[in-house]
């Protein structure tokens, strides 16, 4: 990446991460080395919406390798389609309850959902939803009397004045890596995509439902947001799935019976095809240096979306790279 190459990061995630290494690191240190020898066990997944105010991680004052979190656009799931399309939420559905095992999905929906208000109504099941995961009920008490007091005055204000993040940010659903944790971001400061391995597919103006393009779409355009950020990480089970899959092609495949991960993961092939496998290395390390190359290839991704293109060649926005290191907790910028 040298025409095109990632900017540093925005100060604002540098010095938010500063925080998180220095105050919350060092407690969550045992759990975080714990976590990346078992990976992860998360109970409950979480549906919700991009919006840099509903932060399933504050609002339920979740640790690392709690929340298993999916976030798009006004928190929708798309009904089963075993078409040809690229479904990210369908994808992590399928990781979330066929290999992590989840016990609850969670839908969260928000008030004041910008962009597609008028469109959106809450999801219903024939058989109406459970009450919430007591898990969740008791950190929303915490958020509630804790944080919520010190912040109601700028949530009045946000939802006034509406969001106006300056930072997005693509990051996978793995539970062990929220970006409002490792950035100790408050509420309106981040607007988050987040799917299975935070990949960013080519611009594609075709019918499908991209969720990930309307997403840029609308920070870049509507929030006008300064920064994108692709943040992956080490140990991403999507991506170390499409590693074996692709080193092994006969091998039984357990992760995929219903393929919609299979599909989703196509988009790393590329970054696959420009990095040939070094000589003796196992699955594992090619997996870690995929991951990373995965990153700057969603990078490039991005410059063909041609409102971000426009804006990147006058200076106006600015793409990043991050990886954050799930046994240690450090972040390296790309
Ligand atoms: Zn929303
Ligand atoms: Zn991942």
């Amino acid at each position: 990446m040298t025409a095109t190459g990632p900017h540093p990061l925005p100060q604002r995630l540098i010095e938010g991460y500063s925080t998180f290494r220095h105050n919350r690191l060092p407690r969550e240190r045992e759990r975080f080395e714990e976590m990346a020898r078992d990976g992860q066990k998360p109970e409950i997944m979480v549906i919700a919406c991009c919006d840099s105010r509903v932060s399933p991680e504050v609002i339920f004052d979740a640790r690392p390798g709690e929340l298993f979190v999916v976030r798009n656009i006004a928190n929708l799931v798309p009904p089963f389609a075993p078409d040809n399309g690229l479904h990210g939420v369908s994808a992590a559905l399928e990781f979330a309850v066929q290999a992590l095992k989840v016990k609850h999905i969670v839908v969260m929906g928000h008030g004041r959902c910008g962009g597609v208000h008028a469109f959106v109504r809450r999801m219903r099941h024939p058989t109406g939803p459970h009450p919430l995961p007591q898990r969740l009920i008791e950190g929303y008490s915490t958020f509630r009397h804790n944080r919520l007091p010190r912040e109601r005055e700028r949530f009045e204000e946000m939802a006034r004045d509406g969001q106006k993040p300056e930072i997005m940010v693509i990051a996978c659903c793995d539970s062990r890596v929220s970006p409002e944790v490792i950035f100790d971001a408050r509420p309106g400061e981040l607007f988050v995509v987040r799917n299975i391995a935070n990949l960013v597919p080519p611009f594609a103006p075709d019918n499908g439902l991209h969720g990930v393009s309307a997403a840029l779409e609308f920070a870049v355009q509507a929030l006008k947001v300064k920064h994108i950020v692709v943040m992956g990480h080490g140990r991403c089970g999507g991506v170390h799935a499409f590693v074996r899959r692709l080193r092994h092609p006969t091998a039984s495949d357990a992760l995929s019976p219903g393929d919609f991960i299979g599909r989703w993961m196509t988009l790393l092939s590329p970054a696959a095809e420009a990095l040939p496998g070094q000589n003796g290395e196992d699955d594992f390390d090619y997996a870690e240096r995929l991951a990373r190359h995965s990153i700057r290839n969603s990078i490039e991704n991005l410059l063909t979306f041609p409102c971000i293109n426009i804006l990147h060649s006058k200076g106006r926005l600015q793409l990043h790279g991050a990886v954050f290191d799930v046994t240690t907790g450090v972040l390296e910028a790309l």
